[in-house]
């Protein structure tokens, strides 16, 4: 088989700024452990997120200069409405700034004490927003999908009966909604079936609970659907995205991840009354509802993406990097989960790090030996970023300490992959150096953003 090859050329290019490693050793003690706290100057390739830093097309540039910048009524907002709608056909289409401040609006309507809100995965945004109504948010993923060795074609997938028996504790009454994040991101960006999203249907359905999608990676799902599941390799990415949102009563998106944009999201529903309640507090918090949070520019870059990220040459050589990176490290004997996400590689740092306890947070230890080691930036999606206290102030540990490598949509090429691949296989060799963390200062909801960390000392 040939390369695939990256389905673009380079227009326009980024210095990347170079580090030895005293510096690096330095800047991260000076960050207190905490990736979030580095300068973006000090890092070599950024891996921290897939979030807003995608490339722009050309085309998505001339829609910025497009873009018009009317109060009310502007011709991009009915440019993104459409683009919105020729995916998910939902009448009801609300731009907002990010993925958060969607759901910031829908739970501030729907949340509250005594509520339950199940899902696969929640998106720590998207739960951090639930538990600040009052609600409750819970998860149930399949069995599969909390092993991370073991490969499964759709580890992303509901586990139907936990949804049935949750729904039959706290009663379909107190279950607002049914989220489906697709892809799964805390949970390795794997994707979840078109069965699973039908058989999630169904017993929503038959309980009058909407069930509402996290759009943030439909393309790479849908994508996923056409390589994996039986009777989707003859369909277009566009009508496999369409069969997942018809069964879909409304959705939150970030624009920042399959939309190809550097801000932006939006909350498409079919519930008219809904929409009017959400839109009275999009005015208050956002904007005027042909804007959100959003300028006019804005509008037409995202409307231009969600074209664009349906491609499916681009979406061939986006899922082809992860899993270029993964079959190399799995080749090396890094224990990374599988198969390969849709955006990121994780690395099982439990299992990489045995010698670290889960309560002086291994994933977060890996993450500061990969920056020093080769100016990369990672994030932990463990304990650190999930973990609870009990009433001892014990840590309750997540169910996996994961690093997550988030790859860039267009900004990588191979070579950049392939020296990621290099600093992850010599940090792996010299593993049994890196010492365990323990927290000095932490806010009390995702405080892995503003976390300080010192090594711990026998
Ligand atoms: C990024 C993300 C969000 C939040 O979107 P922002 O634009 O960062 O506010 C919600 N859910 C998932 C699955 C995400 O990946």
């Amino acid at each position: 088989m040939q390369t695939i090859i990256e389905p673009f050329r380079i227009k326009s290019v980024e210095p990347i700024w170079f580090t030895t490693k005293e510096q690096r050793i330095s800047t991260l003690e000076k960050a207190f452990y905490n990736p979030f706290l580095i300068h973006a100057d000090d890092v070599l390739i950024d891996l921290l997120t897939d979030s807003g830093t995608s490339a722009m097309s050309s085309n998505q540039w001339a829609g910025v200069m497009k873009g018009d910048e009317s109060y009310a009524g502007s011709p991009s907002y009915y440019t993104f409405k459409k683009a919105v709608q020729d995916i998910t056909h939902m009448p009801e289409v609300i731009p907002t700034h990010q993925g958060r401040a969607a759901e910031k609006i829908l739970f501030s309507i729907l949340g509250g004490k005594g509520k339950y809100f199940v899902s696969n995965t929640l998106f720590d945004t998207t739960r951090a927003n639930i538990e600040f109504s009052g609600a409750e948010g819970i998860d149930l993923l399949c069995d599969e999908g909390k092993h991370p060795s073991i490969p499964a074609p759709f580890k992303g997938n509901m586990d139907i009966d936990a949804l049935k028996k949750v729904i039959a504790e706290k009663g379909a009454a107190n279950i607002p909604l049914c989220i489906l994040t697709i892809t799964n991101n805390s949970g390795g960006g794997q994707p979840v079936s078109m069965k699973n999203i039908r058989e999630v249907k169904q017993v929503c359905k038959e309980n009058n609970i909407p069930l509402f999608i996290d759009a943030c990676r439909f393309a790479e799902n849908s994508y996923f659907i056409k390589l994996r599941e039986e009777g989707y390799a003859i369909k277009s990415v566009r009508e496999i995205a369409n069969e997942i949102f018809s069964y879909a009563d409304g959705c939150t998106m970030s624009a920042k991840k399959d939309a190809f944009a550097n801000i932006g999201g939006f909350l498409a529903m079919n519930d008219k009354e809904l929409a009017t309640k959400c839109r009275n507090l999009l005015i208050i918090t956002e904007g005027f509802p042909t804007y959100g949070g959003l300028a006019g520019r804005d509008l037409e870059a995202i409307a231009i993406g969600l074209n664009e990220v349906m491609d499916e040459h681009y979406l061939q050589y986006r899922i082809r990097s992860i899993e270029y990176l993964t079959n190399k490290l799995v080749d090396a004997g890094v224990p990374v989960m599988q198969p390969a996400g849709g955006h990121a590689v994780y690395i099982d740092a439990k299992e990489f790090l045995p010698h670290i306890p889960v309560k002086q947070y291994p994933g977060q230890a890996l993450v500061g030996a990969l920056y020093t080691e080769g100016g990369i930036r990672s994030v932990e999606i463990g304990s650190l970023m999930f973990g609870k206290y009990d009433d001892n102030k014990k840590l309750i540990p997540a169910h996996m300490e994961l690093v997550r490598l988030a790859i860039p949509r267009r900004v990588y090429t191979q070579s950049h992959i392939d020296y990621v691949a290099e600093v992850i296989i010599e940090v792996f060799n010299n593993r049994y150096n890196i010492k365990g963390l323990s927290i000095i200062e932490e806010a009390s909801m995702l405080r892995h953003f503003t976390v300080k960390l010192k090594p711990v000392t026998e």
